[in-house]
């Protein structure tokens, strides 16, 4: 499923490779992924021009001055840009002509959503209105983080909940909370500040250095290229019965709610280590 880092790549890749091009055609094989008929979709679209594309959680906006593209992937998928004349894939949902014979090409593997919405409707579009905070932009701070972990329930539950942080999925969450020491099981209320500092940290490392890769290697770029971050790259996630790389402890992989879980016992304890060795009065 694509995560946070896909989706920020596929966002920037349009943006700088869409950007100032006009949209003249839409074809639609899948209209169950659309908000609107399709003959209301293709009449709305034709006709506008791409701005702009940025990321919010794991939808890419796509800014079509007086409309919005709003784009899932769902559990994953290829968007594509074929130059004029290439040929299109076999299997797609949805398809843009461009002005200068360019088609931009959505394939969903698994569900995945294609909605347009007017500008001022945003503010109201159910699946994408509530997200939280985007985990990579330059004012999530600590204390960002801090102010959405209340409660009790599990941390690692917390982290895929996208009304707490937009954009962190299954894949990414492993390593996440193995480099900041924590147990997915952990209340997310009973993290201490130093605890919810390299939280914030793990997350934004772990983010970007998929970023820098180009993404989980199973997904590919508009371009058809491969994303480069893979097994190799990763510390305990799908390492079950491996050595943790800091302390040799086996990897243990473990039901966490609805997922599974990868951990190291030994650097992720259940119980707060300090717990027991607090000072006495
Ligand atoms: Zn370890």
């Amino acid at each position: 499923m694509p995560e946070l880092p896909e989706i920020w790549l596929r966002a920037h890749e349009i943006d700088h490779a869409l950007s100032g091009r006009t949209i003249v055609g839409a074809h639609f094989a899948q209209p169950k992924c659309l908000n609107l008929p399709p003959d209301l979709f293709e009449r709305t679209i034709v006709g506008l021009t791409i701005r702009r594309a940025w990321p919010r959680g794991k939808w890419v906006f796509v800014d079509l001055q007086s409309h919005c593209l709003l784009l899932n992937l769902g559990m994953g998928g290829e968007v594509l840009l074929h130059a004029h004349g290439q040929a299109l894939p076999d299997k797609l949902q949805a398809y843009l002509d461009l002005l200068d014979g360019a088609k931009l090409s959505v394939h969903f593997w698994w569900f995945g959503y294609l909605h347009l919405l007017a500008r001022d409707a945003l503010a109201t579009h159910k699946m994408t209105a509530g997200l939280g905070p985007d985990p990579l932009a330059a004012d999530f701070t600590p204390l960002t983080l801090a102010s959405q972990l209340t409660g009790r329930r599990a941390i690692k539950s917390l982290l895929l909940d996208q009304t707490r942080i937009a954009g962190i999925g299954n894949m990414y969450s492993h390593d996440i909370l193995y480099r900041a020491g924590l147990h997915p099981l952990r209340p997310a209320n009973s993290l201490d500040s130093g605890e919810v500092e390299a939280l914030w940290r793990a997350m934004r490392e772990v983010l970007q250095e998929a970023i820098d890769l180009g993404g989980a290697h199973w997904e590919v770029d508009l371009h058809g290229r491969a994303g480069r971050y893979d097994l190799t790259c990763m510390q305990v996630a799908y390492k079950e019965g491996q050595p943790c790389p800091k302390c040799g402890t086996a990897v243990v992989k473990l039901k966490t709610g609805a997922t599974a879980g990868f951990i190291c016992p030994a650097c992720q304890p259940l119980e707060r280590p300090t717990d027991s060795s607090s000072p006495s009065p």
